[in-house]
């Protein structure tokens, strides 16, 4: 949450000079100042990624953890996206920067010819000095198409924890460097306005973003309407990009009162992140990418909420994304853990549910500092937080996790014991005699089945999870990513050929369908046909027709349900839950902090959690926010005055104290 802070610190120690190297080159402003680029005769080839780290003198664990995690990384990002290849081999040319954000670039390197579309260089640092866990920025773009062909990365290993290192720390440190290498790959607001339409090849029609009361928009035109849509709102113009966080976090991330727990919005939270189409539009619209064939997260943050919560979030009315009671317990927004109403750095003067550190139900870790409570409780990929309680002895709380199953027709059960439970239909579980308290089933049931996006067993810390599929790293195939596989990758099985209705990504051995959003397709970078919404340009599907399938589908729901209407559904059900954070309320404020008041529930008639317990897990909890904290400044680096640096300075002891 404060990562960015201390990076901020350090980058103030170095001379201005170095800190604009990782500006464009001199060259390459010039180039996009005098003419636009002519590429549109170039294919679309999927993005090859190299890295090569800075220094061969880094601790071996740390290289073995970095390759693993980049591993599985730059898989991600080869396996989903294209990119136009104006020459085969890249070299630093002199001409180049001889540091990045003030790291000199090796002659050995400078003189190396890379067979890639992008160089990643890598730094490695151990410090608890400095609270970033990595930080990342383009260096160096491509003159022809403009996109960034060299970027740095520098990575704190001391907050990656590798003596403690488990599955779902692991899948965090794998969210870090997908959002770090995002901004690498040209997602800093300096950038904005040379973003163009890779169609084309010419610059947009209206201006790349804007700003009103020191807040900017990207308003390229996939995002913005992607964003109508999303809302449900055609009025917005853009998309709102962060206003909290210090200047490396403002301007280069997504509003964290509006896309939540995307990937790139500002600062690290507990719970996953999602990689929605605000991302994937995101891409497209610099002009640098397009997307082969893919299966997004689905937000349903504000989803179809309008132009209130769009234009003032929580101050926009009642919605059920917001909560109003302070420290007040629930249920998180996606069930997906035991949560406590609250403010953090990023969402200014809104609340929301944020998940408890140590009871994330989706994370099997957190077994262990359950397992003395005699709660029946359950932690994994198929947990959900859930109201009421269930034990063996008359220990009671209000909000556990629970094991939980979804059939075929999305029929919710719940599994308490080995028991399995139906939660389709009714509103509450009748547990047998010997067992004490009370389980109320989600009011939405379906559409939480319909929106399970979890990955079996974190991917195996093999392989990265988006919409429920895991992409697994090099040498690793099927459902988790356990299985070796050195042969060619689909959908989790192994072949040794791709299935006819797909196409070679020989690069990382993946077999890949049409590009996103496509009907039919001839290859992986030619579409002839694109699903409803979408409108075919350059043999790719753009999304400029969603907001006619908004229309008629809202229409349409009048009488009959769709997807639209079931996401009312939702919104409608959810704001049940607003109702019971004011009913829960006394019972959390009994306590000051987060894991005192969940404490204090198996506390009053469970003896085995202790104070001394409870200051373990406070302990922990700081300890996971400095360590988890994905966002580290990034690469907007701007020269850090000194009213700046204590209002940083204050805004860390706020941190502390959230
Ligand atoms: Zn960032």
């Amino acid at each position: 949450m404060f990562s960015f802070i201390f990076s901020f610190l350090m980058l103030a120690c170095i001379d201005a000079e170095s800190l604009l190297n990782y500006k464009l080159s001199e060259g390459s402003k010039r180039k996009l100042e005098e003419s636009k680029p002519n590429i549109t005769s170039l294919t679309w080839e999927p993005l090859r990624i190299h890295y090569e780290f800075l220094d061969n003198t880094y601790d071996p664990a740390s290289v073995k953890f970095l390759q693993t995690v980049l591993g599985i990384t730059t898989t991600f990002f080869q396996k989903h996206l294209l990119i136009r290849r104006s020459s085969q081999k890249i070299t630093y040319q002199s001409s180049y920067p001889k540091s990045i954000f003030g790291f000199t670039i090796s002659n050995e390197l400078k003189q190396k010819e890379y067979d890639a579309d992008l160089v990643l260089f890598i730094n490695v640092e151990n410090s608890d000095s400095e609270t970033y866990l990595a930080y990342c920025g383009p260096a160096v773009y491509d003159e022809l198409t403009l996109r960034p062909i060299f970027a740095l990365v520098s990575w704190n290993i001391y907050y990656s924890k590798l003596s403690e290192m488990t599955d779902s720390l692991f899948e965090n440190n794998v969210e870090t460097a997908v959002h770090e290498i995002i901004h690498g790959l040209g997602f800093v607001d300096d950038y904005f306005f040379r973003y163009y339409d890779s169609v084309t090849g010419e610059s947009y029609n209206t201006s790349n973003s804007y700003t009103v009361s020191k807040v900017i928009y990207l308003s390229t035109p996939r995002v913005t309407n992607f964003v109508q849509y999303h809302f449900n709102c055609t009025t917005l113009k853009g998309m709102q990009m962060e206003n909290n966080g210090g200047s490396g976090t403002q301007g280069s991330h997504f509003e964290r009162t509006l896309y939540y727990n995307e990937i790139m919005t500002g600062s690290d939270m507990t719970g996953n992140f999602l990689i929605t189409d605000f991302t994937f539009e995101l891409f497209q619209d610099t002009g640098f990418y397009r997307i082969a064939e893919y299966s997004p997260d689905k937000a349903l943050w504000g989803k179809n909420k309008g132009c209130d919560f769009a234009n003032s979030q929580c101050q926009g009315g009642t919605f059920s994304e917001f909560c109003s009671v302070d420290q007040a317990k629930s249920c998180s927004f996606y069930k997906s853990g035991v949560s406590k109403c609250m403010s953090e750095q990023l969402s200014g003067p809104c609340k929301y549910q944020y998940i408890y550190s140590n009871y994330d139900c989706r994370d099997p870790d957190n077994f262990d500092y359950w397992k003395s409570s005699s709660l029946i409780q359950h932690f994994g990929s198929d947990s959900i937080c859930i109201s009421g309680s269930v034990s063996k002895s008359k220990t009671y709380s209000d909000y556990t996790c629970i094991q939980y199953k979804c059939d075929v027709s999305n029929k919710l059960s719940l599994v308490v014991d080995g028991k399995e439970f139906d939660c389709s239909e009714t509103e509450s579980i009748k547990l047998p005699e010997n067992y004490y308290g009370s389980l109320k089933c989600p009011s939405n049931p379906e559409e939480f089945c319909q929106n399970v996006d979890e990955c079996p067993n974190s991917c195996s810390s093999k392989g990265f999870c988006i919409n429920t599929e895991c992409i697994c790293m090099q040498g690793y195939s099927s459902k988790d990513c356990s299985v070796e596989c050195t042969k060619y990758r689909y959908k989790g099985s192994c072949l040794d050929k791709c299935p006819d209705s797909t196409y070679v990504n020989e690069n990382i051995k993946y077999c890949i369908g049409c590009p996103a959003n496509c009907l039919v397709c001839s290859n992986y970078n030619k579409c002839t046909s694109c699903k409803a919404g979408y409108v075919l340009r350059g043999g790719f599907c753009d999304n400029y027709k969603l907001i006619e399938l908004l229309t008629v589908n809202l229409s349409a729901s009048n009488s009959t349900s769709n997807n639209t209407n079931s996401t009312n559904t939702n919104s409608d059900t959810n704001s049940t839950n607003t109702n019971n954070n004011s009913t829960s309320n006394p019972t959390s404020n009994s306590t000051d902090t987060s894991t005192n008041s969940t404490d204090t529930t198996s506390n009053s008639t469970d003896t085995t959690s202790n104070s001394t317990d409870t200051n373990q897990a406070l302990n922990s909890t700081d300890t996971n926010q400095t360590s988890n904290s994905t966002d580290s400044e990034d690469s907007n680096i701007n020269i850090v005055t000194k009213e700046e640096l204590i209002y940083l300075i204050n805004s860390f002891l706020l941190a502390l104290y959230v």
